[in-house]
């Protein structure tokens, strides 16, 4: 049995390797990370069957090969947006879970018009962090596909508090940095200046709503700008993840300079680094451009400075940065995400942004 269902559909259809699950309702093969959002979303919507079972009717082999993954995505995606996330095994859990309640559980890509980040028009309450506190505050956020802008009010609910423009900004999730499974940090680039912003909402289906419609309303905005782009290229860098994020040790300009702690951010060809890890704006910003422009990374750290474990050096045309990682994992990390960059040319949304004084 095994078998047989194993030659029928090789690969699960998500970015997962290895079949071990199916649904035997949906008529779907799952890899095991997507079986687990699928029980978790209950059996009224899937049912979720191992593939080393030793019980199977026939009826249930027939609708699987009847279906599969290619005719359920066939139905089940017919209005899927370009501009909607798809998931990977690496995205947060909220996305996950959120992708497979969207799809079979509220069936909004079956048809042409579900889902409200459709429309490039959005308002309601996010919690906000405040600037310079821990604390976080309900606050009105307003998406304008019109005026190509993300808005928030404090006080006055006429005046918004902030005007973020769209072609500036980024939105990604980091539930483990805000520890809140619905955390997402919009991040506004204006005039070589950093700003970011982190929310949340109470419900995960509403906070990926936000996502989307973020990223809906941008891609219209770029379509209308770049005319000559295909939408599945605007689409695939509409918004963007950090390559890299975690604690560094990093040295100052002169040898005798101590070491201090902070949080980096690997930003495109950006790597910022901040005090603490939910700050509004970064302590200084380093462009690391491409290996032909004078830009390297090397394992450890040139002599007569002081030596911890698990160092490396960045160096660019002004200046060495010589930074240390926690542990080898995370050095390694560091270096292939660096050395990635350096060797890769940089594209027309890589121009450096003027970057603040360092310490
Ligand atoms: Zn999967």
């Amino acid at each position: 049995m095994f078998t047989r269902l194993k030659k029928f559909q090789p690969y699960p259809s998500c970015s997962g390797f290895y079949i071990d699950y199916v649904s035997c309702n949906l008529g779907i093969f799952l890899c095991k990370e997507c079986a687990v959002i699928h029980r978790s979303v209950g059996v009224h919507i899937s049912l979720v069957k191992p593939l080393s079972s030793k019980s199977w009717h026939l009826s249930e082999l027939n609708f699987l090969e009847k279906v599969g993954n290619m005719a359920a995505r066939e139905n089940y995606q017919k209005h899927l947006p370009l501009s909607y996330r798809r998931p990977t095994s690496l995205d947060p859990l909220v996305v996950r879970e959120q992708w497979v309640r969207a799809k079979y559980e509220r069936e909004e890509f079956s048809q042409p018009n579900r889902g409200s980040y459709r429309l490039g028009h959005k308002e309601g309450l996010l919690w906000k962090k405040d600037k310079h506190k821990a604390t976080y505050k309900s606050r009105k956020f307003m998406l304008s596909g019109v005026d190509n802008c993300l808005m928030y009010f404090t006080k006055n609910p006429k005046k918004p508090k902030g005007k973020l423009n769209l072609f500036e900004l980024n939105v990604t999730f980091c539930p483990a940095k805000m520890e809140n499974p619905n955390g997402m940090q919009i991040v506004f680039y204006q005039k070589g200046e950093v700003r970011c912003i982190f929310v949340y909402a109470e419900e995960g289906q509403e906070i990926v709503s936000w996502y989307n419609a973020i990223r809906a309303a941008k891609l219209n905005a770029q379509l209308v700008a770049f005319p000559h782009e295909t939408e599945a290229h605007l689409a695939a860098q509409v918004t963007w993840d950090f390559a890299n994020e975690g604690w560094l040790q990093k040295s100052g300009p002169s040898a005798s300079d101590p070491y201090r702690r902070r949080w980096f951010t690997m930003d495109r060809r950006h790597l910022m680094y901040f005090e603490n890890p939910l700050d509004p704006t970064p302590r200084g910003m380093i462009f690391v451009g491409h290996r032909f422009d004078g830009f390297s990374v090397r394992r450890g750290v040139p002599p007569g400075y002081v030596q911890l474990p698990f160092g490396f050096t960045l160096i660019t045309p002004n200046r060495r940065y010589l930074l240390f990682a926690d542990n080898n994992e995370e050095l390694a990390r560091w270096f292939n995400v660096l050395d990635f960059v350096v060797e890769t040319e940089p594209g027309p949304l890589d121009l450096p942004l003027s970057s603040r004084r360092s310490s």
